[in-house]
């Protein structure tokens, strides 16, 4: 006989069937759902449009003392793209399975953790908790795209100074192990593009100087770089992907016909900078290798989000401090989870997420999905998870919650 299901689970469920899939996503039938959501938890709701038609659903729940900081936290509403064909479901109808996997995009990124906020405050709210501060939830559109038109336009509202952010939450992802992950910094992404220009003329000679010697110097610098740093991830069990930068020749560009030598050859890199190395410090070092290079080899960046390029020259702009002792909230994060028996892996976020922009404006911020003994599924056919880590998850957030918004400091 079927058992009765979990409200939580139903109200899970039916967020997933909500098609905010890009690139169309529907934000008008989520934000009514998260307004419905907003009305049952008892918080305050506004609907915030930087842009126009992609909205912002911000909640809060006042906390006895208005004037500490607050605690945010984040999730985002839309989902990255499906292929039907490959899902052994549809993946917007959220079926659950006999074992209680709930099959559906967004399960895992991170509609999973929106909804888990929300349960867990409901049950705490029901409970009779207060909080000492103000708790906001913020709901964002477009993170899947870059969040160009939601987190940072978002952040350099008045609407979000006002809201005096202590410590923000957003996403992690699963762990396939009993541990569960947290993100305490992210990669910044560079796109490179090196310019090698050089003596033309006729496909016979030795001519001095030219484009094609200098690109072959500039690929072998970074391909080496490359290969330095695949190495490394590999030798070192303890280096996840985003301890190490990647880089990958993705563009190429010049030539004219098979005997003339070009005037100028280009070359593209995606990089992928970990942030214990830092945009700064590879930019000198691209500087470098440009001027090895030869003459007149120059570089620019394309396309960088804003936000993701830093003019900052501190050490680490883009990590929040997870040593104990040293940040009171990374403290009564982890204590938190030590008090939920839960033990946690500290890693580097391989890509973006809305918590750069947050990090940049010097809000520390950890990304957290409470999902162990699940594959990694994000982006990927097939997205799952399980109903009962599901509920463990709001268990989790029932701890961490009322211990971050009731921190003293
Ligand atoms: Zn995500």
């Amino acid at each position: 006989m079927a058992q009765i299901e979990h409200p939580a689970v139903t109200n899970f469920r039916n967020y997933i069937r909500i098609k905010t899939v890009q690139p169309n996503p529907d934000y008008a039938s989520c934000t009514k759902f998260l307004e419905g959501q907003a009305k049952e938890l008892g918080a305050d709701c506004q609907v915030v449009e930087c842009v126009p038609g992609k909205p912002i659903v911000l909640m809060t729940v006042v906390g006895q003392d208005p004037d500490l900081p607050s605690l945010l936290l984040n999730s985002h509403t839309d989902v990255v793209p499906v292929f039907p064909e490959h899902w052994k479901y549809d993946p917007f109808s959220a079926h659950k399975d006999e074992k209680g996997d709930i099959y559906g995009r967004g399960t895992q990124d991170m509609k999973c953790v929106g909804i888990q906020y929300l349960e867990a405050l409901k049950y705490l709210k029901k409970e009779g908790h207060k909080f000492l501060r103000t708790i906001h939830l913020s709901f964002m559109p477009d993170e899947e795209i870059g969040g160009i038109d939601g987190m940072a336009e978002f952040i350099e509202t008045d609407i979000f100074k006002k809201l005096k952010v202590g410590f923000a939450l957003d996403e992690g992802y699963a762990n396939p192990t009993e541990k569960y992950t947290v993100f305490y910094g992210e990669r910044t992404v560079l796109w490179v593009y090196v310019k090698c220009p050089g003596q033309p003329g006729h496909g016979s000679q030795f001519l001095p100087n030219t484009a094609g010697e200098k690109l072959q110097r500039v690929i072998n610098s970074f391909l080496n770089f490359r290969s330095q740093q695949k190495q490394l991830l590999k030798e070192d069990k303890d280096l996840n992907l985003g301890d190490v930068t990647s880089v990958n020749l993705t563009m190429l560009q010049g030539g004219v016909q098979f005997n003339v030598v070009p005037s100028e050859l280009c070359v593209g890199f995606d990089v992928r900078v970990t942030p214990t190395i830092g945009e700064n410090k590879f930019e000198d070092m691209i500087k470098s290798w440009c001027k090895e290079a030869g003459d007149d080899v120059t570089y620019e960046f394309k396309h960088i989000a804003p936000g993701s390029h830093s003019e900052s020259k501190d050490e680490y702009p883009n990590l929040t401090c997870v040593e104990d002792g040293k940040n009171p909230w990374w403290d009564a994060f982890s204590q938190a989870c030590k008090d939920e028996g839960i033990k946690l892996v500290k890693q580097i976020f391989p890509a973006a997420t809305d918590c750069r922009f947050l990090r940049k404006v010097n809000i520390p911020a950890l990304g957290f999905s409470p999902m162990n003994k699940t594959p990694i599924l994000l982006h990927h056919h097939n997205e799952f998870l399980n109903e009962k880590i599901f509920m463990r998850g709001v268990e989790i957030y029932t701890t961490i919650i009322p211990t971050l918004a009731n921190l003293k400091i």
